[in-house]
């Protein structure tokens, strides 16, 4: 038998996950389609930093979505611990990045002066400053200073995601939808192996395997980019706040672990292994940035598959040539954080209210965009 909601979403990632919950939330009945388990894939695997002003290499709608969706953190989290009973442990402990060479302080200069002018806090911070607050971290030439950068936990936050949209929306783990087909004006098909849906609304959040569902007018190319990473437990020593460096970065979590990340590989597809290349460069980074911390217990090492695209933005919305079906794809590195605001948009993408303005950059048919990622 067919089933009939207003809305279905596929993909039970943090995107995906948010989405629906704040879908359902507008009284609409939501069902969750996940190939795998909520959560398995990209979102709990993620370091889970809030790097706002880290993540973002210039002023634009980039830079005003990221510090609008680490805005809604603390609400967000607090909203989830009172309806879940699980914490998703936001740390506000603030990033530094850390400059090794003279060109590195040029650079964080450039960042710290714009994001000044636009109106955040940041603060260069002398090597004397950043040793008397990070012992461990080697000898540098100062850091910049972002305090209200964060991080969460990600398995944690896919948790308590996973137990808000099984007590609003209808969730069906171990599907993989197969097709989206557009039905007449009133909405969708969604095939699965075994069973069809119909919807008003679809909501396509499948992570790094989202093109197989797009239609062939989408104007991006959704593609994996794998990340490994690892987690260590000092010994004694440790860290306050996230250091991050050329890529490198360690996040000290609540539970007293550091997260060390990332690998970034375009090329392995949907590989899964961990590898021995990655592994050293993990741990000569560990070495490089905090030498002291080369005594910490080895926990465990993982990888993700970011969702990645041919522009380093995301695309949200409804699908001009297909009313109805809406996108939450190529949140790349950055999709925890996006989490809240991307919700925002899919309510107000399905209730057809009008956007503002910096949002309407993350639009499918959007004019190409210039990047402002950090690279
Ligand atoms: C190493 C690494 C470090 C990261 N660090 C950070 C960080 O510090 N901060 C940050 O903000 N972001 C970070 N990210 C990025 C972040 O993890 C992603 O941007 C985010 O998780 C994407 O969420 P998603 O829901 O789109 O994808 P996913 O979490 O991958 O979820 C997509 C889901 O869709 C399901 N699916 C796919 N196809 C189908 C189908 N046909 N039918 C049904 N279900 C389907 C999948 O099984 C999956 O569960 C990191 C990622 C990695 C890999």
């Amino acid at each position: 038998m067919t089933e009939s909601f207003d809305v279905v979403v596929i993909g039970g990632g943090v995107i995906g996950m948010t989405g629906a919950w704040r879908l359902a939330q507008t009284g609409r009945r939501v069902l969750l389609l996940e190939r795998d388990r909520t959560g398995a894939e990209a979102s709990s695997a993620a370091a889970g930093m809030l790097g706002a002003q880290l993540e973002v290499s210039e002023p634009g709608p980039f830079y005003q979505l990221c510090l609008e969706s680490r805005s809604l953190y603390q609400a967000f989290v607090d909203e989830l611990l009172e309806y879940t009973g699980v914490d998703a442990q936001l740390n506000h402990n603030g990033i530094y990045q850390i400059a090794f060479t003279q060109d590195e302080v040029h650079a964080l200069h450039r960042r710290m002066e714009w994001q000044i002018r636009g109106g955040a806090r940041a603060e260069f911070l002398s090597s004397t400053e950043v040793t008397n607050e990070e012992p461990i971290v080697a000898e540098n030439y100062g850091a910049l200073h972002l305090p209200d950068d964060s991080n969460i936990n990600a398995p944690l936050l896919t948790r308590a995601l996973s137990i808000a949209v099984t007590q609003t929306c209808t969730v069906v783990e171990g599907v993989e939808v197969t097709a989206v087909q557009r039905q007449s004006a009133a909405g969708y098909v969604i095939s699965t192996q075994s069973q069809t849906y119909v919807a008003g609304a679809v909501v396509v959040a499948a992570g790094a395997w989202a093109q197989r569902l797009l239609p062939s007018s989408f104007p991006g190319k959704i593609q994996p980019v794998k990340g490994q990473l690892l987690a260590i437990r000092p010994r004694q020593a440790t860290l306050k706040h996230t250091i991050f460096n050329d890529h490198a970065y360690l996040v000290p979590k609540r539970d007293g672990t550091i997260v060390v990340g990332a690998t970034e590989d375009r090329g392995a597809g949907y590989n899964r292994d961990v590898t021995v290349d990655a592994i050293q460069y993990l741990l000569a980074s560990v070495k490089r940035i905090a030498p002291r911390l080369c005594d910490a217990v080895f926990e465990r090492s993982w990888i993700g598959l970011r969702p990645g695209s041919s522009d380093p933005h995301p695309w949200i919305g409804q699908l001009a040539a297909s009313p109805g079906l809406h996108v939450a794809v190529g949140h790349f590195r950055n999709g925890i954080l996006l989490a809240p605001v991307t919700a925002n948009m899919l309510v107000d993408s399905v209730e057809g209210r009008p956007w503002p303005t910096h949002w309407q950059a993350f639009q499918p048919e959007r004019p190409s965009v210039e990047s402002g990622v950090t690279r």
